[in-house]
């Protein structure tokens, strides 16, 4: 009989324990993998989707007391949004966002998911269009998808009403992302351009992912008002409060 391998091996099996423990831990909290995880990520991480509070204001969707005029600058007559982009420890919102935009499909599909099946404002459906924030389009290339345009495709049919693209963003302009806050509120106006002109009387339901200042937000229902649009109304993913 042919003397005992084991010891040779066993660095191996470490090895493979070793890798095989960390592909079932939480890529959002490290914790351990158990039921109910979806695209690597624990319950508990997923449990983070929290709604905004309830008290919050229907046009910019943060609290500053209802008995006071809405100090945001918002160009529509309704606005909300789906989850707290701060809610869940570790944020949830702030993992998942920055994630998704770098490619990671499975989060997308995963959270795209959870927007099916949550309750939407009654507002969103009283529309005679949904259109959505365009994304830069060589980083949609690049990505293989906007996730602004899938929510809003995603809206579209759960409501039942037509979507359409009525902005771009110009091929040269200037890239959002990493800004300092400062200089992403000084926007420049031109850094959307109108599709298809002839809006007017229309309610539309702007699409986003992501609500921060609402300067880009604001951009686009300017130029809806501008070409027309009776009414403005705003839904996005997340709001960071
Ligand atoms: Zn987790
Ligand atoms: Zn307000």
């Amino acid at each position: 009989m042919s003397s005992f391998e084991w010891p040779e091996k066993l660095p191996f099996l470490g090895a493979f324990l070793r890798l095989r423990s960390e592909a079932m831990r939480c890529r959002g909290c490290l914790g351990e993998l158990r039921e109910n995880s979806e695209a690597g990520l624990c319950a508990r991480c997923w449990s983070g989707l929290i709604p905004l509070p309830v008290d919050r204001c229907e046009r910019c969707a943060l609290i500053h007391g209802l008995d006071r005029e809405c100090p945001e600058p918002v160009a529509w007559t309704h606005g909300d949004a789906i989850w707290d982009y701060h809610g869940g420890r570790p944020a949830f919102g702030a993992l998942l966002m920055p994630g998704i935009k770098a490619g990671e499909w499975g989060w997308r599909t995963a959270l795209l998911g959870r927007a099916a099946a949550v309750p939407l404002p009654a507002f969103a459906a009283e529309v005679d269009l949904i259109t959505t924030v365009p994304a830069h389009p060589w980083r949609k290339w690049r990505r293989g998808f906007d996730l602004a345009e899938d929510v809003a495709r995603l809206v579209a049919q759960r409501v039942g009403k037509p979507y359409k693209p009525l902005l771009r963003k110009p091929i040269r302009s200037q890239r959002q992302t990493g800004l300092p806050e400062g200089r992403r509120r000084r926007l420049p106006r031109k850094a959307f351009a109108l599709m298809t002109p002839g809006l007017e009387g229309k309610t539309i339901l702007l699409v986003d992912d992501v609500w921060t200042t609402g300067t880009t937000l604001l951009r686009c229902a300017e130029l809806l008002a501008k070409a027309g649009a009776a009414e403005i109304r705003v839904l996005t993913l997340f709001r960071a409060l």
